[in-house]
């Protein structure tokens, strides 16, 4: 039998979210039964709410930096027990058959077959879109499920699974470490933990911010270094010195004074996605040093397990501001006004 849970959805794409009862599937061999105790507010989950980006089904429940305890563990899994400190990221099921997915990369699965956590045709409930961490529980194969080290505050690690990784997973794969300079561009929810991402693996890390105002921050955080992007003197002084850019940044912007900060066979890799096209970049920028622009999207089950490891050994996790569940509608419009240190998080409690 399905079990329902408390949720907050949003209904249309004008009126703001409020409370609903939503169905979880009953749990399987392989599921993992999830009560949520914190839920991390990313940007996707505004733009797909109101229906920003094509394909929102209402209700909409968002929400995919999931974390909680196990309640419940079907008769096959081997790595949950109940009890255990639990987390879901952006995705909870994938092809698990194409050459991505086998390699551990299921954001990248060939068949478009992953299953995101929320608004994704639900496999096991017909007719049904997956609902996220705006909710009291959640059911979810084990194959998707990681584990959290019990030395992070819970809270403040639920940001990880979207917003860490996201940042982790572009520096571990361009090779971000001693020796190599770093920029990440924009100081918000994925970009200060670019920051601290770069500064613990031994990068020289410069943040590159429009606002003069996070300089001491982004210094706390971990930056070497903090550029206003809008000086072009400060810009200048920078030329042609980075191995790698990981820019944050999702609204549309000039890309190519960022190209001419890279070295030779330097890469700016792009995060943040874009509601419109960014200008088209120099092509001369580009070929005058073999320079590359890059993508990169969330990272794979593996790789997110292993951040959240390189977490708990260095003692990283986002900030935060908590929120009760019936401020989501405020929360939203403070994140348009960049008004959030750095990530919102919610607590999932104050809906019970
Ligand atoms: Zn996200
Ligand atoms: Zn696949």
């Amino acid at each position: 039998m399905p079990t329902t849970a408390s949720a907050y959805a949003a209904f249309d794409k004008t009126t703001p979210l409020g409370p609903t009862t939503i169905t979880r599937r009953d749990p399987g061999p392989t599921d993992v039964q999830i009560d949520i105790r914190y839920c991390g507010v990313c940007h996707s989950d505004l733009h797909t709410a109101r229906s920003e980006w094509p394909g929102t089904v209402y209700p909409c429940v968002p929400g995919h930096e999931i974390l909680g305890t196990v309640t419940f563990v079907g008769d096959a899994v081997t790595k949950f027990k109940v009890g255990d400190t639990a987390a879901v990221g952006c995705l909870v099921d994938s092809c698990r058959t194409c050459d991505s997915c086998k390699a551990g990369l299921e954001q990248y699965c060939l068949n478009f077959g992953f299953t995101m956590t929320y608004n994704s045709p639900d496999k096991h409930l017909p007719g049904q879109v997956t609902y996220g961490g705006y909710s009291s529980s959640i059911t979810v194969t084990e194959d998707f499920v990681l584990k959290v080290p019990a030395t992070l505050d819970p809270a403040a690690a639920a940001p990880l699974l979207c917003a860490g990784i996201t940042t982790y997973s572009p520096l571990r794969h361009w090779g971000a470490g001693p020796g190599k300079k770093v920029g990440i561009v924009g100081l918000g929810g994925l970009g200060h933990m670019g920051v601290k991402f770069a500064h613990a693996f031994g990068a020289h890390t410069v943040l590159f911010t429009t606002s003069a105002g996070k300089v001491e921050d982004g210094k706390r955080l971990g930056a070497d270094e903090v550029v206003i992007s809008r000086d072009p003197e400060a810009m200048n002084a920078q030329a042609g010195s980075f191995d790698l850019i990981v820019n944050t940044v999702a609204a549309p912007h000039d890309l190519d004074p960022f190209v001419g900060l890279l070295k030779r066979d330097g890469t700016l890799v792009l995060v943040g996605a874009p509601a419109e096209p960014h200008p088209s970049p120099s092509v001369m920028g580009m070929i005058f040093g073999r320079k590359s622009i890059a993508g990169s999207l969330i990272g794979g089950l593996p790789e997110t397990q292993e951040m959240l490891d390189f977490c708990g050994q260095h003692g990283i996790v986002c900030d935060i501001e908590l929120i009760q569940m019936s401020q989501i509608n405020d929360a939203y419009e403070r994140m348009l006004k960049s008004d959030v240190k750095y990530r919102f998080v919610i607590d999932i409690s104050s809906m019970r």
